[in-house]
């Protein structure tokens, strides 16, 4: 078992990751290293605009609150008595195995830095009016910490991965860059 300073190397400075960057390692590693490199074209995206948008409106009338961890991780929150729960809205469940990591990512975060165990996290889809919860195994810990190695790798290569066409390629940011 990892000590907590193990813990803390794996998500020092120099190996820290966003909750997008989780995201993208399981869509696209092509898609993280354009995004970990700065090749943004995220803002011209319909589709990006589209999910803001529903993130902005859709829980407008809930208690939620946002909390920003270590200036690393900004997640949107309900308290429900003593327990924490962290949401993230999501316009469709097309990515759901990323959207489970990236929330998974952010319940290890807190419980390996932060000793918050007692949080739980839910996946909203307003457009499709679902809720899922999340929950952190000690299994699922690990292939977080297999994650966050694999991104360290990807955003290490000198060029990006060659990509391999996806049926979400059409809507990506990144589809004129890939297949242009
Ligand atoms: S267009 Fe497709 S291959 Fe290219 S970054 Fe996006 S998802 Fe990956």
């Amino acid at each position: 078992m990892e000590s907590e300073s193990d813990i803390g190397a794996l998500l020092s400075k120099e190996m820290f990751f966003s909750g997008t960057q989780v995201n993208y390692y399981v869509i696209c590693k092509t898609k993280l290293w354009l995004f970990s490199h700065f090749v943004t074209m995220e803002q011209s995206s319909d589709l990006v605009s589209y999910g803001k948008l529903v993130h902005e409106t859709s829980y407008g009338g809930d208690k939620k609150k946002e909390i920003v961890i270590d200036d690393r991780i900004a997640i949107d929150f309900i308290r429900k008595g003593d327990t924490l729960v962290l949401h993230e809205v999501k316009k469709g469940k097309r990515l759901e195995r990323a959207h489970r990591y990236q929330l998974l990512y952010y319940l290890f975060y807190l419980a390996e830095l932060k000793g918050m165990e007692d949080v739980e996290g839910e996946i909203d889809y307003p457009l499709l009016r679902k809720k899922e919860k999340v929950e952190l195994t000690d299994a699922l810990k690990e292939e977080i910490k297999t994650i966050l190695k694999g991104i360290q790798e990807v955003v290490a290569l000198p060029e990006p991965p060659r990509p391999s066409y996806l049926r979400i390629c059409r809507k990506c940011a990144y589809f004129e860059f890939c297949w242009v």
